[in-house]
């Protein structure tokens, strides 16, 4: 009330005061941070220096050791490079890169990140799947290296509840660590989609048909380009489909999902 009758009603905008406070709040975490003796995140022993223990960092579900689909990234019964979903109803996306299984202790750290704004959290997850993606790009000879990254959109009322989108911070990280171009105005969520879980395969696909837009300005930096998506957990692959079908309609020349971590089936 005191606020709104000192500054124009603009300024009071929860679009531009969000941010602000994000970032006064990282500043303050920053300046706390160099105080403090470094920790492991997970188990609290006392480190030399990083964000995880040798110990902590074996603990994590990685899914190297587990035989995956090559487009979708889930557990993969049968020999052969493809799921049974993914052959019947191929998505517009060529491949994902997922280094985990959503399991714990890594759930943990993921939830500490979005709902607990722990952005160490955030920022340990996003250079994992960074040293994952520069392993992939030494190793895999038919892979290349897309030119634009674009974090899954967030609608503006969620991301100012959240304070932030988590797939813009990995984004952000990652398109410094691996020097690519990072898009976030690219793609805007119009819609706001009621919670996913109850829903069937294909309601859930009806669900989020025109919730995503893209930006008639920004739309020619996409024509021919090599492009990831960047979230941070897939579980049903019914946003990356949607977000891949509507960036290959509109130019893309190749999508690929990356994602900190992927829901297996049991
Ligand atoms: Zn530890
Ligand atoms: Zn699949």
């Amino acid at each position: 009330m005191v606020l709104s009758r000192l500054l124009p009603a603009r300024l009071l905008s929860p679009r531009l005061i969000a941010p602000r406070l994000e970032q006064f709040s990282a500043r303050l975490r920053g300046a706390s941070g160099k105080l403090l003796p470094s920790q492991c995140i997970l188990c609290a022993c006392t480190l030399e220096g990083g964000l995880l223990c040798t110990g902590c960092q074996l603990d994590l579900p990685h899914v190297y050791d587990q035989v995956v689909c090559r487009q979708c990234g889930i557990r993969n019964h049968s020999p052969g490079d493809f799921c049974g979903h993914c052959l019947h109803h191929p998505p517009a996306y060529s491949r994902s890169i997922i280094p985990f299984a959503y399991d714990y202790p890594l759930d943990n750290l993921i939830h500490k990140f979005k709902y607990r704004r722990h952005l160490a959290s955030g920022k340990l997850l996003s250079q994992l799947l960074a040293d994952y993606l520069k392993h992939h790009a030494q190793n895999q000879d038919d892979w290349v290296m897309p030119e634009l990254l674009i974090p899954a959109p967030m609608h503006w009322l969620r991301r100012w509840q959240r304070g932030f989108n988590q797939a813009e911070i990995v984004g952000q990280y990652l398109a410094h660590a691996l020097e690519v171009p990072l898009e976030t105005r690219l793609i805007q969520r119009i819609h706001k989609t009621p919670a996913q879980k109850e829903l069937t395969r294909s309601e859930r696909q009806r669900n989020l048909r025109k919730a995503f837009k893209i930006s008639e300005k920004k739309r020619g930096t996409l024509v021919g380009k090599r492009v990831a998506i960047i979230d941070d957990v897939v579980t049903t692959t019914a946003t990356v489909r949607e977000l891949s079908k509507l960036l290959i309609s509109a130019g893309a020349k190749d999508v690929q999902v990356w994602a900190l971590a992927r829901t297996m089936e049991k």
